[in-house]
């Protein structure tokens, strides 16, 4: 199966993700994880996308276009995959519709100081990307002991203007997939359990 998880920043994409991939066998493609690889190993895609992502601006369409097209023609992908944070903006969808054909699409329904609070308060491990958040209290990595640090991109400055190009950039998606009959709004609030089990049935994989 071929999922894409639409939503704001902090709607809980990522932590779904996992649950989701585990559960259905595929693997995540996170344009966020792959993007903030590149940075960290100072590749040339790394270097051009760095002061976008920090700013909190989206990464030109071409570049994540690119990455995305290339890591889905890998072999894990030929059973399907679940595109996390891709696309963002309607010329990405429109691109991805002429080399795929996605069969769901779930959009995570946070409001908006949910989500300032999940993101002003994420936590994430330095070394082997373990997120949390500081309403846990843990003071390090619980999972290999190495430091939990803030991502610049979750900085007040730049959350406000994520949420800002979530509205203006990424929201017209949701228009877009409607119209294809393949949008299946969850409500993202719940108790992680609750989300994870509502986007088992949206997907009819409960
Ligand atoms: P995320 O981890 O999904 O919140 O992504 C972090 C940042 O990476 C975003 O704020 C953007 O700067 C960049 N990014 C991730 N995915 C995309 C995308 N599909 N298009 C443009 N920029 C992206």
């Amino acid at each position: 199966m071929k999922i894409v998880f639409l939503g704001p920043p902090g709607a809980g994409k990522g932590t779904q993700a996992e649950k989701i991939i585990a559960r259905l066998d595929i693997p995540q493609i996170s344009t966020g994880e792959i993007l903030r690889r590149a940075i960290r190993e100072k590749t040339p895609t790394g270097l051009e996308a760095q002061s976008y992502i920090e700013k909190g601006a989206l990464v030109p369409d071409d570049v994540v276009v690119r990455i995305v097209r290339d890591r889905i023609a890998e072999p894990d992908c030929k059973n399907g995959y679940l595109l996390d944070g891709f696309p963002r903006t309607l010329p990405q969808a429109e691109a991805l519709a002429t080399f795929e054909t996605i069969d769901a699409v779930i959009n995570l329904e946070v409001p908006n100081d949910l989500l300032i609070h999940r993101l002003s308060g994420r936590r994430v491990c330095a070394a082997c990307g373990y997120t949390t958040h500081v309403d846990r209290g843990e003071d390090k990595c619980p999972k290999c002991g190495a430091a939990l640090t803030q991502r610049k991109d979750d900085a007040p400055e730049s959350v406000k203007n994520r949420l800002e190009v979530y509205d203006k950039q990424t929201k017209p998606l949701i228009d877009f997939y409607a119209g294809k009959g393949l949008l299946k709004n969850v409500d993202g609030s719940m108790p992680l359990e609750e989300v994870t089990a509502a986007i088992l049935t949206a997907l009819g994989c409960d």
